[in-house]
């Protein structure tokens, strides 16, 4: 009887661990940051961090219409008030808006308290340009602890990072750009820009000479959102 019981505990304690890892690993698919996708077939994502910007984000949506590319946007919740009528812009031209904290704030050195009320103030600041705010997040420096994975996933967030940077945000020239991204591209990938950067600003020459290559490479540019979607 006793040896009856032990086995059939072991069995229990086995189907246990089973279920256990099972929702795990569900979770985690869900839970873990975004880098690039796989199976996009041919699909990219342009993202710009810290916008908007009254002078700098309204030209990178002149060239995306010209193209007819939708991007996503990771906004400064402190920008949206500031330039409330840019961030409308980018949302009535029909791109998707990200949420990069309220005050550019590196979160995984900020209490849990913190981190919540900058991805919660900003999702209210999206809300009142989009009237749905966003599902994706970008953690300024692409920092960030495993606790807060827990927070992002909490408030119904995503955490996005990218897998090209373009060091835009370094004033890397525009040819110096154009080789690295054109010469490391791949199905998937999801390429790091900023609408917003100090001083002398490369980001937009730089679109003008890379969008139309990789448009003749076959490439299709698409949002976050629609890039998750397409690879399942
Ligand atoms: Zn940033």
């Amino acid at each position: 009887m006793g040896y009856r019981r032990n086995k059939s505990s072991a069995i229990l304690s086995i189907l246990l661990v089973l279920s256990v890892s099972a929702s795990f690993s569900i979770r985690s698919a869900a839970f873990m940051p975004v880098y690039r996708c796989n199976n996009t077939e041919k699909a990219i994502a342009l993202t710009f961090d810290d916008g908007p910007h009254p002078k700098y984000t309204p030209r990178i949506l002149d060239i995306l219409d010209k193209y007819d590319i939708k991007a996503t946007f990771f906004f400064i919740g402190q920008n949206i008030v500031y330039y409330r009528d840019t961030a409308k812009m980018v949302y009535e031209r029909g791109h998707e808006i990200g949420n990069h904290t309220y005050d550019h704030t590196i979160i995984s050195k900020c209490s849990p308290e913190k981190v919540e009320e900058e991805i919660s103030e900003n999702d209210r600041m999206i809300t009142s340009i989009n009237g749905i705010g966003s599902s994706l997040f970008r953690p300024p420096q692409g920092s960030y602890r495993k606790s807060d994975l827990d927070i992002i996933n909490k408030l119904g967030y995503r955490t996005v990072l990218w897998s090209l940077d373009t060091e835009d945000w370094k004033h890397t020239s525009p040819e110096r750009i154009y080789r690295y991204v054109t010469g490391n591209i791949k199905d998937g990938d999801i390429i790091l820009f900023h609408d917003y950067i100090s001083g002398e600003n490369t980001t937009i020459p730089a679109l003008e000479i890379l969008i139309p290559e990789l448009l003749r490479e076959g490439y299709r540019f698409v949002t976050v959102s629609e890039l998750i979607a397409r690879s399942g």
